[in-house]
């Protein structure tokens, strides 16, 4: 089984509630166990400030699936959730983005997939709650703990459970 690291996103729509589903249907359809589950958080929009603030999470799951296989999920279950890349600008408004953080210590540069994600670590909104679930991980060289101690968590905020 490989263990992957997944970070949640959206500003569109109830995201609680759809994380929550999302999470539920993306172990089903990968056939996966899910390890851990980061509170949610509220952050700043990035990238492009002019929207609502984001709702943020990460989950680490195990799968059989290969990374492929597995992005062909998270994109399947990002369209269920009104997910409309055609339709949207970069960074922009979404209903809920689904972005594979790290899949092992697996390294790899292809046009639809890279492992690790590129932008991790200049983004406190990934960092926070990853750190929360595997703060001792390594990723390219670099403790999330670590990373997260250099970078500005201004303007985030943990949120309640939901219950
Ligand atoms: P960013 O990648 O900066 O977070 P984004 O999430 O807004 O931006 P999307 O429009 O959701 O970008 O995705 C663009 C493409 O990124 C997807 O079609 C997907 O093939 C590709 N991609 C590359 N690496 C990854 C990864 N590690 N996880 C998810 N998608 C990835
Ligand atoms: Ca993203
Ligand atoms: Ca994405």
């Amino acid at each position: 089984m490989a263990s992957v690291l997944i970070a949640l996103g959206g500003n569109v729509g109830d995201v609680r509630a759809t994380f929550a589903k999302a999470i539920a249907q993306i172990c089903g359809m990968a056939q996966a166990a899910l390890i851990a589950r980061s509170a949610d958080y509220a952050t700043p929009p990035w990238g492009d400030e002019e929207q609502d603030p984001f709702i943020n999470s990460c989950v680490e799951i195990e799968t059989d699936l290969d990374p492929h296989a597995l992005l062909f999920v998270l994109q399947k279950v990002e369209q269920k959730f009104g997910r409309t890349r055609d339709k949207e600008r970069r960074w922009g408004p979404r209903t809920i983005d689904l972005d594979m953080i790290a899949y092992d210590d697996i390294s790899l540069q292809k046009p639809d997939l890279t492992l690790p994600h590129p932008r991790l670590f200049e983004r406190a909104f990934v960092l926070v709650p990853l750190a929360e679930i595997a703060p001792d991980r390594v990723i390219s060289g670099i403790r999330v703990r670590d990373r997260l101690s250099s970078v500005s968590t201004q303007g985030i905020e943990r949120l309640p459970d939901t219950g």
